[in-house]
């Protein structure tokens, strides 16, 4: 894992095309469009009004989107479908070799996917924004961004594209897919678990809420706003988090027993007193 505070100092325009104009696809163009990178977007969802209120070219079909000449393709799709949606597209339509980049929340899935399906020639980056349209909307200064160089050969436009983040102050962070995903799965999949079951429990605010019981409350709201499918993929997609779903019960199970046996031991007490 390395930090760098200029992994690049070259800022040329790209021309960008966006794959899946969900939000987190619209949070990621807003940026792009103000930093002057002319942006196309292909979405399975029609979102042609948000396309022409953004200044953005949307293509309906993956042909005339692949052929209108990308310098990066951003793939922005959820998780669960990065591997159909890669799958399904015409690489033939590709006018040149093109960086692919992928901010999916889990790293090693599409590395994975990325090497196995794109052509040889196509450069690739895997990279996770580690903030959202909540956390990062007044600005990403100081927020962290992870990327691994997997497959890269035209080093100018891979540093441009960086470039992207570190002009907007982000905190870059260069490490391997692996780790990632080791260190996802105890942090975010974990804060998205406990957001979850705290949402089953219908957690809701009360007129003696203390400060902790705020900060869940708000960890509530801030996880369900998120698809299910973002949730499901950190899952199902890292392999790292089936054995922390297991510590989650485990540690659940522990604290419990530690009560129960506190409590025998007063009851045991009160009886010997008596
Ligand atoms: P999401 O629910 O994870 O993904 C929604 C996107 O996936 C939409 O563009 C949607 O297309 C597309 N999609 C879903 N199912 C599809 C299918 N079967 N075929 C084709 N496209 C499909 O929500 P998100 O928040 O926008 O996240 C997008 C990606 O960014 C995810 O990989 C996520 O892990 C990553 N990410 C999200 C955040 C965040 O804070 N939200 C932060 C960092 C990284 P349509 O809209 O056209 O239906």
């Amino acid at each position: 894992m390395s930090v760098s505070s200029s992994s690049t100092n070259s800022s040329r325009t790209l021309k960008i095309g966006i794959v899946g104009f969900g939000p987190f696809g619209q949070f990621l163009a807003k940026t792009l469009i103000k930093q002057g990178h002319p942006i196309r977007a292909t979405s399975r969802t029609d979102y042609s009004q948000l396309c022409v209120h953004l200044g953005i070219t949307l293509f309906r079909d993956m042909d005339s989107f692949l052929e209108s000449d990308n310098d990066v393709i951003l793939l922005c799709t959820s998780i669960l479908s990065l591997s159909e949606v890669v799958r399904a597209m015409p690489f033939h339509c590709l006018k040149r070799p093109t960086l692919f980049v992928d901010v999916l929340s889990v790293k090693e899935h599409p590395r994975d996917v990325l090497l196995q399906v794109l052509p040889e020639e196509s450069d690739v980056l895997c990279t996770h924004p580690m903030f959202g349209p909540e956390s990062g909307k007044d600005g990403w200064k100081d927020l962290t961004f992870v990327y691994d160089r997997v497959r890269i050969r035209d080093e100018a436009t891979c540093s441009s594209f960086l470039h992207i983040f570190e002009s907007e102050g982000c905190k870059m962070l260069q490490m391997s897919c692996e780790e990632h995903d080791k260190l996802a799965a105890r942090s975010q999949f974990l804060t998205h678990t406990v957001g979850r079951i705290l949402s089953e429990m219908e957690i809701n605010s009360t007129s003696i809420d203390t400060k902790n019981f705020q900060k869940l409350v708000q960890l509530k709201e801030s996880t369900v706003r998120d698809s299910f499918d973002l949730f499901s993929g950190l899952f199902i997609h890292n392999k790292f988090a089936k054995q922390e779903l297991k510590n989650l019960e485990l540690a659940l199970d522990k604290v419990k027993q530690k009560l129960l046996e506190r409590m025998n031991e007063e009851l045991d007490l009160s009886v010997s007193n008596h």
